[in-house]
């Protein structure tokens, strides 16, 4: 990463007194941040001083917020962050009883690509709702990635996760064996900020190696599994792509988890289920045994498919159970 000598190369040996630039967070510890500024430096600043921001009190600075910084003419000089712009997005993780627990992993993601093998390890459709409902709790976009489709048929493979293309998720069939889909993935990730999740085993690092070389992923970091536990040392750091945008360093979906996501909220999670959603008999209606159920109705004629309704089922009476 270009670090503060190449952002004065740029900018003259001394920056102007007041000088104010636009960046964005992509690292953070003990009070000090890296923001990756648009000319591609990286600059070192710090909060202090009087912060202007719509929401000051709920509001910490996190990873990919967008700030302005300004020079202080100081000696040494030194970037001052003046600003944190309002976020258009956040990953979370809730504590139960409402927004004050929360902590942002991520600001700013665009989207969430929830990667599965298509063999070795078997893919399981049941987690990977978990994965989406997370996603889609958080308000962000998902993708899901079919890797190691070089193990499987075409026909295997497209049937694997077709009852979630047929949801509206966009679906990527990968292999690092083949090249296959390699391209259009890194299509979807330039100029984005996106957030890897997923089982480990499933090739994460090797696609990221693959498409970014260089990039230099903490690896252990990005896989749900073996993060399990750990979360207390990994903070999330966002790797500027070269191709425009981020990719998040995260411990990830799981580690996010479902807590503190409003039962209510759950049927929302499926956006299949939107069409059906005002239609049922009983306003209250929670999709499970009521008569005149207009997503059950659909479950029914095939419209919403069964596998997704019966983790609708099991999402919701867990969270119902920790409510
Ligand atoms: P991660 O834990 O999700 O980051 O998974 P890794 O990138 O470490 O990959 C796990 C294993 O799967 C490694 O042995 C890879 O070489 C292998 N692998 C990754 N992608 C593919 C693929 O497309 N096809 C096949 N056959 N193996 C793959
Ligand atoms: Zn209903």
């Amino acid at each position: 990463m270009t670090r503060d000598a190449s952002l004065f190369v740029q900018l003259g040996p001394v920056p102007p007194d007041d000088l104010h630039v636009d960046g964005v967070v992509v690292q953070g510890t003990g009070g000090v941040y890296d923001v990756r500024l648009a000319s591609g430096a990286t600059a070192s600043a710090s909060l202090r001083g009087r912060l202007k921001h719509e929401d000051r009190g709920a509001l910490k600075l996190a990873v990919g917020d967008k700030v302005t910084l300004r020079w202080e003419n100081s000696d040494p000089g030194a970037w001052i962050i003046t600003t944190i712009h309002p976020r258009m997005s956040k990953l979370a993780r809730r504590a139960p009883g409402g927004a004050r627990g929360e902590r942002v992993v991520v600001a700013n993601l665009d989207q969430v690509l929830v990667v599965f093998a298509a063999a070795r390890p078997e893919p399981h459709p049941r987690m990977l709702d978990r994965f989406l409902v997370i996603a889609e709790a958080n308000g962000l976009h998902a993708r899901i990635v079919v890797n190691k489709c070089d193990l499987v048929t075409p026909e295997q493979a497209h049937a694997l996760f077709r009852e979630h293309a047929d949801a509206g998720y966009p679906v990527h069939y990968t292999s690092i064996a083949t090249g296959e889909g390699l391209q259009e993935l890194h299509d979807a990730l330039a100029g984005r900020s996106s957030a890897l999740s997923g089982p480990s085993g499933v090739g994460k690092s090797s696609l990221m190696n693959r498409l970014f070389p260089g990039l230099d992923l903490r690896t252990a970091a990005i896989s749900d599994s073996v993060n399990k536990g750990r979360h207390t040392t990994v903070g999330a750091v966002l790797h500027p792509l070269p191709c425009g945008g981020f990719l998040a360093d995260t411990p990830g979906l799981r580690e996010v988890g479902l807590w503190g996501i409003d039962p209510v909220d759950v049927p929302h999670c499926f956006p299949e289920f939107a069409p059906m959603l005002g239609k049922c008999r009983f306003a209250d209606c929670l999709h499970t045994v009521e008569p005149g159920c207009a997503i059950r109705d659909a479950v029914v004629s095939g419209t919403v498919s069964r596998g997704r309704y019966e983790s609708y089922v099991k999402l919701r009476e867990e969270l119902s159970a920790q409510h």
